[in-house]
């Protein structure tokens, strides 16, 4: 090895111990492009800011302590506790499903899954969200949920009680690509923000937007309700970035901007 090759190796060695990103599960950080070009490559979300490119990534959610090696250095998730959530749902049915809901369900979820996958280049996505409705946030995001007593998957989501009637916008500008009545989510829908950054609204009383429309931040999607498995009006909002469920209530923060752009 030469005397140059062994500085370069020593200097990358270096970086990668300052520039080490430590995050809590479900939370987005911030790689600069040119301090890992091979990103490009990746189908992620890519922001300008203050004529700098960022790739924009989500820590999964995880219970025990993760290290993400799928990038130019290494990505600590820490381990973090979310508490839990315990609710009833008396409609027994909506718990121990027949044959027929069990495969309703399940054909369901493989729709919701593929529009998820979804990755569109011609939307620019903004990251400054608004909340999509005013109310009071009824469990957070991360939550081991148990229902009746059975634990479950956690809860991915934010939810956010209000009255019936609510009015439900879009807290970024996005296409409309699945709405729809839901076993779970009740009726249900998805925008497509760009780049792989969703989000979704289940149980609403109304929808009010069609399939491959486009709405504006600010545009009413619907109103709130309780339709599919739920205990109560609510919406249950999801964000999801490059196929990982993220903490939507992350998004919301006056700060947000500046903490994402200024991790290293
Ligand atoms: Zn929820």
């Amino acid at each position: 090895m030469n005397k140059n090759a062994f500085t370069c190796l020593v200097f990358l060695y270096s970086f990668n111990l300052f520039s080490q990103i430590s995050i809590n599960p479900g939370e987005i950080f911030s790689i600069k492009v040119v301090d890992c070009p091979n990103i490009k490559t990746r189908e992620e979300l890519f922001i300008n800011f203050e004529g700098i490119e960022y790739a924009i990534l989500p820590a999964p959610f995880s219970k025990e302590e993760l290290i993400l090696n799928d990038y130019c250095f290494p990505i600590k998730v820490k381990k973090k506790k979310f508490g839990e959530s315990r609710i009833t749902i008396k409609d027994a049915s909506k718990v121990n499903l027949s044959k027929s809901d069990s495969d309703r369900a399940f054909k369901e979820s493989k729709l919701i899954k593929q529009s998820l996958n979804t990755y569109s280049k011609d939307l620019k996505p903004s990251l400054k969200f608004i909340s999509p409705v005013k109310g009071i946030i009824s469990s957070r995001y991360g939550k081991q949920r148990y229902i009746n007593e059975k634990p479950r998957s956690p809860h991915l989501a934010l939810d956010i009680a209000a009255a019936e009637g609510t009015s439900i916008i879009a807290p970024s500008s996005g296409r409309v690509i699945l709405v729809g009545d839901f076993f779970y989510s009740g009726n249900y829908l998805i925008l497509d923000h760009g780049n792989g950054l969703l989000s979704s609204y289940s149980h609403m009383s109304l929808i009010h937007a069609k399939l491959g429309d486009f709405v504006n931040k600010g545009d009413e999607i619907g109103k709130v309700g309780s339709t599919g498995r739920v205990t109560g009006p609510h919406l249950h909002w999801s964000v999801y970035l490059s196929k990982n469920r993220i903490n939507p209530e992350s998004l919301l923060q006056e700060n947000f901007l500046d903490t994402l752009f200024n991790q290293l």
